[in-house]
């Protein structure tokens, strides 16, 4: 029997205080998954690999609005450019460019997330704190008219001890209302804090998130 997507899907939605979006994370998982979550009205949908992503693309519906969540490396920008909604793991200026680059292309705008590297361990992605200023204040990214930074982006260290992922939380949010001070004050577009996953959405709502990143909550265990 199929995994209950349905039933699982609805049980996060039903934990979701207003105003938090759910990217529902299909990497590994096959379209009959996407499929069921769409016929109960999910529309957003996060991918981090770019073979896959396309191959999902080309056969799902296409009101399915993709956001992009892995390490993308910039040679491979061009080919989510003419389609992708979001591409959340921005961590460094090359890659800004290659999207400015590939989105200009294709005659779009792409919105974009900056990556932080705040967890202890884990990954090797994303912005510092300093790298992060470094970035806003080059002042490059404000002549770049095919990208839209709409907010911040991380993923809390993987552990059990919840103070520590509150923290953790709570830094990104200290950023995130500094970056929009510094930089983006009058820009209502950048809004958007992703944080939060399947073990850890429930403390990251709590901490301010506004897009929560779930996978195996709803679609079950990936098999690799
Ligand atoms: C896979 C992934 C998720 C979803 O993780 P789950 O634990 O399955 O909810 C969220 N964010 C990123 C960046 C991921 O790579």
């Amino acid at each position: 029997m199929m995994y209950d997507v349905k039933g699982h899907l609805n049980e996060v939605l039903a934990n979701l205080p207003e105003g938090v979006r759910l990217v529902a994370i299909s990497k590994y998982h096959p379209n009959e998954y996407i499929e069921a979550a769409y016929a109960e009205g999910q529309r957003i949908f996060g991918e981090s690999h770019e073979q896959e992503l396309r191959q999902k693309h080309e056969t799902l519906p296409k009101d399915i609005r993709w956001h992009f969540i892995g390490h993308l490396q910039t040679n491979k920008v061009k080919y989510i450019a003419p389609y992708v909604t979001m591409i959340e793991a921005v961590d460094s200026l090359r890659l800004l460019q290659e999207i400015e680059k590939q989105a200009a292309r294709n005659g779009r705008v792409i919105d974009v997330l900056l990556e932080l590297h705040i967890a202890e361990e884990e990954t090797k992605y994303g912005l510092t704190d300093q790298a992060l200023f470094e970035l806003l204040d080059s002042g490059l990214w404000r002549e770049m008219s095919h990208v839209r930074i709409c907010g911040l982006m991380m993923m809390a260290s993987y552990t059990d001890d919840e103070q520590q992922i509150r923290e953790e939380f709570r830094h990104a949010r200290r950023l995130f209302d500094e970056v929009k001070t510094r930089y983006f004050a009058s820009a209502d577009y950048f809004c958007e804090r992703s944080w939060g996953m399947s073990h850890d959405y429930l403390i990251a709502v709590g901490e301010g998130s506004t897009m929560v990143r779930i996978g195996t909550t709803i679609f079950g265990p990936r098999v690799y």
